[in-house]
């Protein structure tokens, strides 16, 4: 067998077991360099999916590449050549924290899209792989698959950067579609001078005449009647006209406080995916690909240092980057890990007060709207049962509390009852996506 045909039915065997997702952002211009004594190299177009395939993949491909071809024994992966240019060309672009680089000023006047957030920087894990795969099938047929298109998730996780990465795909795949991207503060201020000065009808038929239509942060909507009114009426001449609407959030429709039915009902009818946090492996793999895109390099020392300790989003991971790539610059050298933890200390605060016991017992009562006494009691009423079930499931997570220790606590029960809880928890979060939410939810509660 030629190589090409070996790694074709490599990619055909792994596509089988991974999202299309995954396998388009991993396996996307990958190829056999070399077959040689048992010793195949794989070309990878840059460092990020060489350290993603080697963590997560090289096992499987290895698999099956002995099934195909049984004297292959090791796998090694090499950047190919032509991938470095893009990483020079970013060497020249050295940004001071807190200071706008060049590219950060380049805003598109028509579609108010900025460059730099594309899809070819935008990397893709467990984390954001569903929205990722959504926005995919938007830019191949905006206005056909997915409308609206709703993608929520906490501050720093790239929300702004894949609706933008959608307009500017969209702009390359199809210049003649009028793409516009908006914040919604600046719609809701918009609106607001509109309506002083009379022009309400006229932003009206601005916004209604685009093909794809992006608006960020929607949470913003929440209390502003008018301004909801006035969105209600553009997101449906735009729907109706099939035009692609894409809206961010920081939290599903159903949370949005004060937003009215008929619009909760509107971005709920089309798809909504979340981003969630990134894990360790892939803050890795975030830092090292942001590194790689500044031209620089951290000793995996420092790198494992910022990826365990920076864990709220990736916004801080870049910041953490900044610091240390400027230090850099200016020292024509790279700091040791003393220095960086010492110019990280800003940045990475002590360990966050650990959970304990009371503060999960009153975030679960308080989650679910009955009183910690209840909680604790032993009453079988429903609504209670499935919060305590939920609250020592968290003890033990969280807190490693042993069964015994968690039946005291609630209504001096046998562990037996605790354990029996905490394996009801397991399974069921293993099919009932709702309480998955509630209990990442809650653990947000627990440690905010
Ligand atoms: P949000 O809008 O959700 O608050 P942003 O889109 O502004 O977050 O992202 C914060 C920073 O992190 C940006 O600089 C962005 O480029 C970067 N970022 C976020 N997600 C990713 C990702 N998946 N890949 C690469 N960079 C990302
Ligand atoms: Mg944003």
């Amino acid at each position: 067998m030629e190589k090409e045909e070996i790694w074709q039915s490599v990619l055909a065997q792994i596509q089988l077991i991974t999202s299309p997702a995954n396998f388009a952002t991993w396996f996307q211009n990958t190829k056999i360099s070399s077959l040689e004594n048992g010793r195949v190299v794989i070309s990878v177009p840059n460092s990020f999916v060489k350290e993603w395939l080697q963590q997560k993949y090289s096992k499987t491909i290895l698999k099956i590449l002995k099934n195909l071809v049984p004297e292959v024994k090791e796998l090694v992966y090499e950047i190919e050549k032509s991938g470095l240019k893009v990483v020079n060309k970013r060497m020249e672009e050295i940004s001071i924290p807190g200071q706008l680089t060049l590219q950060e000023l380049e805003v598109d006047k028509k579609t108010n899209l900025n460059p730099k957030y594309t899809f070819s920087n935008f990397i893709v894990g467990s984390f954001n792989e569903l929205a990722y795969a959504a926005a995919m099938a938007v830019v191949r047929n905006p206005g056909q698959v997915y409308n609206p298109f709703f993608v929520y998730g906490g501050v720093g996780l790239g929300k702004t950067h894949l609706l933008q990465a959608i307009g500017n795909e969209i702009v390359k795949n199809f210049p003649k579609k009028k793409v516009r991207y908006v914040p919604c503060e600046k719609f809701v201020s918009d609106v607001i001078l509109a309506i002083k000065n009379h022009q309400i009808e006229s932003l009206k038929s601005f916004y209604q005449n685009f093909d794809v239509l992006l608006v960020d942060d929607i949470q913003f909507l929440s209390g502003k009647e008018k301004t909801q009114e006035e969105f209600f009426y553009i997101f449906n001449t735009l729907y109706e006209k099939n035009k692609q609407i894409v809206i961010s959030s920081d939290r599903p429709p159903k949370a949005i406080p004060a937003l009215t039915e008929r619009l909760r009902s509107r971005f709920e009818g089309g798809i909504i995916a979340d981003i969630s946090l990134p894990d360790f492996e892939t803050r890795l793999v975030i830092l090292k690909a942001k590194a790689e895109e500044r031209g620089v390099s951290f000793s995996e020392e420092i790198l494992n240092y910022i990826a365990s300790n920076i864990k709220k989003n990736i916004r801080e991971l870049e910041g953490a980057l900044n610091i240390l790539v400027t230090y850099q610059k200016l020292n024509k050298k790279s700091p040791d890990l003393q220095t960086a933890k010492q110019l990280l200390k800003n940045l990475i605060s002590p360990p966050s007060k650990v959970s304990t016991v009371k503060k999960i017992i009153k975030t679960v009562a308080d989650f679910y709207e009955i009183s910690e006494k209840e909680l604790l009691s032993n009453s079988r009423r429903k609504e209670y049962v499935k919060p305590r079930q939920v609250a020592m499931y968290l003890l033990r997570e969280e807190l490693k509390c042993s069964f015994p220790f968690i039946g005291r606590k609630f209504g001096g029960k046998d562990h037996t009852t605790a354990l029996h809880a905490y394996n009801k928890i397991v399974n069921d979060l293993k099919k009932n996506e709702e309480l998955v939410e509630e209990i990442k939810e809650i653990r947000e509660r627990i440690f905010s």
